[in-house]
């Protein structure tokens, strides 16, 4: 029964990302944003928020509902469409530790109608977000927030944003968690997008608070648990990190294969050459190698036991090996393989940021390395 609505999901998101985001690519590209009617299409179909469930808006399904999307979203190799961040991500902190009145955005987030973001990272707070220094002061109806965010995905579109700020004192248990609404919302902008080498159709940027009023109940959770609350919720980030990377590594391959067996060169195919049709076996095997992994985990994360390490392996060993398949499948292109009309260069531009966001492979490498 579940696997029939997810395989139903799945092809409905096939459908939606061929359909209505890839034939706009190059105009999310230029614009450096999707269209708003793009996420209110996916929230149409029921594509947002899977797995949040029905009475808070969502869709009542499970995780499974949600990795079908993001594998659709790889495999059809869009990357301009924040998915994770607004369906995987965002709503959750609601789901789990927001108000009535908070989760009262969840069926406008399901619906496409508002956007989410998350802002952590700023210019001096990156890997180490015990540095944050954007602070969140008492007033006396609310707090006043001051400071700036970077690299903020869906920043100049997304209508909520979940903004971690300072409250207390120094360290991690001085932060705290808002859900900043920023329609009409004073002392807030956003700067020009972020000139990216990969996902160009994302809208990345810096976002700046002046003196933002925001009332008592802008607050998520308890006063100085964001730090407690972000490590609760990272493995299924980077879990949904991992989905999409397995998912646009078998993509490169297929599209790898496709060309070397059309590509003629020296009286027969590209495919004829033994080196070129065996590395790309490689990759393969490196991919189904990965894919077998990913399964396990999110088979671990359904029954509650993807723990820090385990979803810290899984990012790592995905984002590694979609790079280094990217790189090999593009050399079987050529030149073209650097044009970015071709889509395994769009791949390949894409696959550097993954090693780095989300947390950096070499911070997972600690977190894998304290858990033995
Ligand atoms: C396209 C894009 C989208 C993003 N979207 C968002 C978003 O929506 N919201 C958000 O909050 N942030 C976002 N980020 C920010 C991203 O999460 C950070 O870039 C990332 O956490 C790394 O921080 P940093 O860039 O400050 O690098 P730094 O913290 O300066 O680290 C630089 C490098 O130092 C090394 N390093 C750092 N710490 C350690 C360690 N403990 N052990 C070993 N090596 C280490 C790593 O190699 C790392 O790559 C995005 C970034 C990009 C590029």
């Amino acid at each position: 029964m579940e696997a029939d609505e997810v395989r139903d999901v799945a092809s409905l998101a096939r459908t939606f990302f061929t359909q209505s985001v890839l034939p706009h690519q190059e105009r999310f590209a230029e614009q450096h944003r999707v269209d708003a009617f793009t996420w209110q299409e996916a929230g149409r179909l029921g594509l947002l928020l899977p797995s949040v469930p029905e009475d808070l808006g969502g869709g009542g399904g499970t995780f499974a509902h949600e990795a079908a999307v993001l594998w659709e979203q790889g495999r059809t190799g869009d990357d301009s469409l924040a998915y994770a961040i607004h369906s995987t991500i965002v709503p959750h902190y609601l789901v789990q530790f927001g108000t009535p009145e908070q989760q009262r955005l969840l069926p406008q987030l399901a619906a496409g109608e508002l956007v989410g973001a998350i802002a952590m990272t700023e210019p001096d707070a990156g890997s180490d977000l015990k540095m944050i220094r954007t602070t969140a002061r008492k007033a006396e109806d609310g707090w006043v927030l001051n400071g700036s965010k970077t690299f903020i995905t869906n920043g100049s579109m997304a209508g909520v944003i979940l903004v971690v700020a300072r409250t207390g004192g120094p360290g991690s248990k001085g932060l705290s968690l808002f859900a900043v609404e920023t329609k009409d919302l004073e002392g807030f902008s956003y700067g020009k997008p972020l000139r990216k080498i990969g996902q160009q159709g994302q809208d990345t940027r810096e976002l700046f608070f002046d003196d933002v009023s925001l009332p008592v109940g802008a607050l998520v959770g308890d006063e100085g648990a964001a730090f407690a609350y972000l490590m609760q919720q990272l493995p299924q980030e980077r879990l949904a990190i991992a989905i999409g990377a397995v998912a646009q590594a078998e993509l490169a391959v297929e599209l790898a294969i496709e060309r070397a067996r059309q590509r003629e060169a020296f009286g027969a195919t590209l495919w004829d050459l033994p080196s070129v049709r065996h590395e790309v076996a490689a990759c393969a095997t490196d991919v189904l190698r990965t894919r077998t992994f990913l399964d396990h985990c999110i088979e671990e994360h359904g029954e509650g036991r993807l723990d820090s390490p385990l979803a810290a392996q899984i990012k790592l060993a995905s984002t590694e090996m979609l790079s280094s398949v990217a790189d090999r499948c593009l050399q079987v292109f050529g030149g073209y393989g650097y044009i970015l009309d071709y889509p395994i260069a769009r791949i390949f531009a894409g696959a550097r940021v993954q090693r780095i966001y989300g947390g950096a492979n070499e911070v997972m490498k600690e977190v894998i390395a304290r858990a033995m």
